[in-house]
């Protein structure tokens, strides 16, 4: 199955110049969506995943029932302000702007497995303020995986984790 038939480009959203690439049509789909799921569980099944760490808010859409399928806990990043206990924070920059993430300080325990999921890899920023938190809270990250990768940004680059993506796109 060609997973990248289902996403729909959407120019200069959500400001001039930026290719959005958006997932819900991927999503909407029932054999489409859950094949991006099943070959990330594949991917995933005999790593003894403890955690899937999802990013706000498109990467808890993957991050939630990869959870599950892996019999792994789901631990949400959000937006600042967002968790109600006790936090570590990270400020990073996006591809259009900043933005602080958090975690709660109890999420994960040291040495635990850790997959990172979102929906899309661009610069890297979010990426990597994620393994930063994770990082800080000892958890051992086995692999940061996506729905696409958008490869001429290069955020492969700058994380120092493996990283895996089921869609690439190598020009915007
Ligand atoms: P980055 O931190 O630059 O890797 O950006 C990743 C986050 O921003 C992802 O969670 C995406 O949802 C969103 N994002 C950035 N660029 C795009 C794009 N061109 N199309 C769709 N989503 C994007």
């Amino acid at each position: 199955m060609e997973l990248e038939k289902y996403i729909r480009n959407v120019p200069d959203f959500p400001k001039p110049g930026i290719q959005f690439k958006d997932i819900t049509t991927l999503w909407k789909d029932p054999k489409a969506f859950k094949e991006s799921i099943d070959m990330l569980y594949q991917r995933y099944r005999d790593k003894k995943i403890d955690k899937v760490v999802g990013a706000e808010s498109r990467g808890f859409i993957v991050a939630s029932p990869l959870a599950y399928l892996l019999k792994a806990g789901f631990v949400p990043v959000r937006k600042k302000g967002k968790l109600p206990y006790k936090k570590i924070e990270v400020t990073y920059n996006l591809e259009y702007g900043t933005d602080t993430v958090e975690m709660h300080e109890d999420a994960i325990s040291s040495g635990e497995n850790v997959l990172i999921v979102d929906d899309l890899l661009a610069t890297g920023g979010t990426v990597g303020a994620i393994i930063e938190l994770v990082n800080k809270l000892g958890g051992n990250i086995v692999e940061a995986a996506f729905i696409v990768e958008l490869d001429f940004l290069k955020g492969r680059e700058k994380l120092n984790i493996p990283v895996y993506s089921l869609v690439h796109y190598s020009e915007e």
